[in-house]
């Protein structure tokens, strides 16, 4: 591990005392505070008035008790969780996770990355996230949504259109959305469309949405690739997860003529030497509310299921040239990146948050492979929840093409500014130091703006 600097060395130990038993918030300050590091260097400024101190502290942590009764009539109990980080730039925003691995920490981290990744899209957003540590799988849709119902109950009273507007992420997709709105609605008699994202279209969401995040994330590497002189044209794919983010990643590699041979959920991996089908994939996973295995059955002797195996070892047995980590934080680690690395890797682009550990991010800094971080390459989810926020408050509904148009532009201006950032900085290529250095200099500027607040 690299020492911080003294400039900011200091800071960070007291936060880890100050935040203990929370790892991965931990690691995502440090990946921050090793590159503001710099930017403090040359803009001495940026150690006044304590920004940094100050946005490593949330404005505001809401930690609430969740009721609710299951089919069998036995009451349940859930913790609930909102952290409002930073609202410099706009109104907090950030999406809500549901996974029973969720902890104060988890969301955290979340929202810290949160605050730089929305800065980075240039849009008026601050930076908040938040969740629960229930598990949806095997609920029924009546548990969902009594869930949810009695999440926002509580929940309520902390969001609203120029407040905090959430958004989904793990968990939490178009349905759950749609019973969060549904109580919102209720509980305040009032339709404010603007108070959450990733709704269906008929009651007030955006085309390309659900796609946004995924497809950004592909944008992105196709950016970076074509400033190294390539293009994902002709490549070979291997993405972890088939959610959300993984399905829509998939989606566009195909459209942009690489060929996806693997993907994975949490029970194993489909690996399809020709290319996966992902048309039958999106149908299993989003029509059918179906696993990998069902997609396997469905597709016959083409496609192979492991149960229990890692996607990344798909690497040892075929040349790999694009890695989409799109499933969970701290999912590929050093051996995986050297597996990566060993099989040809050129370009990672971090569909999830902080999948990649800090040691496999080293590694394919040494062997020269283009690395995106996730606050880059996946912030055009929340870049299209912006644009979603907008068609609200002018009461518009924009088309497929223009909206996916401006998700484009939006990931291009991304690349450059975390790209130009690191130039400036003498790190070409460096997107991990542009990102964070890019993405903290706009919060910090606009909190040096309001006051000490
Ligand atoms: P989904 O719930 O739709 O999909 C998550 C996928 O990852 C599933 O295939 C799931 O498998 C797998 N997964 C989740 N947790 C684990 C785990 N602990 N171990 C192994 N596999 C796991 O979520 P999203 O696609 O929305 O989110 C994926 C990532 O992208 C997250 O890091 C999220 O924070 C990030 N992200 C999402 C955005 C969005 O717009 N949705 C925006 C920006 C970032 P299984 O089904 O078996 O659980």
């Amino acid at each position: 591990m690299t020492q911080l600097s003294p400039l900011v060395r200091p800071i960070f130990e007291n936060n880890l005392r100050r935040n203990s038993g929370e790892p991965e918030f931990h690691q995502a300050m440090r990946e921050v505070f090793e590159s503001v590091s710099l930017a403090i260097e040359k803009h001495p400024h940026y150690a006044d008035n304590s920004i940094l101190e100050r946005i490593c502290e949330p404005e505001r942590q809401i930690i609430f008790r969740v009721p609710w009764v299951d089919d069998a009539g036995r009451t349940q109990i859930n913790r609930g969780f909102r952290v409002q980080f930073n609202s410099a730039l706009g109104p907090y925003k950030g999406g809500l996770r549901f996974h029973p691995s969720v902890t104060l920490g988890t969301i955290k981290f979340l929202g810290f990355e949160q605050i730089f990744k929305n800065s980075l899209t240039g849009m008026p957003i601050g930076g908040a996230k938040g969740g629960s540590d229930f598990d949806p799988k095997g609920k029924s849709n009546a548990e969902i949504m009594r869930f949810c119902q009695s999440f926002m109950t509580e929940l309520a009273g902390h969001i609203g259109q120029y407040t905090d507007v959430p958004a989904g992420d793990i968990g939490v997709g178009q349905r759950e959305i749609g019973y969060l709105f549904g109580q919102y609605k209720r509980i305040t008699n009032s339709y404010e469309s603007g108070v959450l994202t990733g709704k269906g279209l008929t009651w007030g969401g955006s085309l390309v949405r659900t796609e946004a995040t995924g497809f950004g994330t592909v944008f992105f590497a196709e950016e970076m690739l074509r400033s190294a002189g390539k293009g994902l044209e002709g490549k070979k794919v291997i993405v972890s997860g088939s959610g959300n983010v993984a399905l829509f990643a998939m989606e566009k590699v195909a459209q942009l003529g690489g060929t996806v041979v693997a993907c994975s959920d949490s029970s194993g991996v489909v690996y399809d030497s020709e290319g996966l089908d992902i048309e039958l994939l999106i149908h299993t996973k989003n029509e059918q509310r179906g696993r990998l295995s069902d997609y396997a059955r469905a597709r016959g002797s083409r496609s192979e299921y492991r149960d229990a195996a890692r996607v990344w070892d798909i690497a040892a047995e075929t040349r790999v040239d694009v890695a989409l980590p799109c499933a969970t934080q701290n999912e590929l680690m050093a051996d995986d990146a050297r597996t990566l690395i060993r099989s040809g890797v050129i370009a990672v682009a971090e569909g999830a948050n902080m999948p990649s550990t800090p040691d496999a991010i080293r590694q394919f800094r040494q062997a020269g492979v283009l690395f995106a971080p996730g606050k880059a390459a996946n912030a055009g989810g929340v870049a299209t929840s912006a644009l979603e926020m907008q068609q609200n408050a002018s009461r518009d509904s924009w088309t497929f093409e223009h909206t996916e148009e401006r998700l484009a532009l939006i990931m291009r201006s991304i690349h450059d500014r975390c790209a130009e950032t690191a130039e400036e900085y003498g790190r070409p290529g460096d997107y991990v130091l542009g990102a964070n250095i890019a993405g903290f200099t706009r919060v910090a500027d606009a909190m040096i703006a309001l006051g000490v607040i």
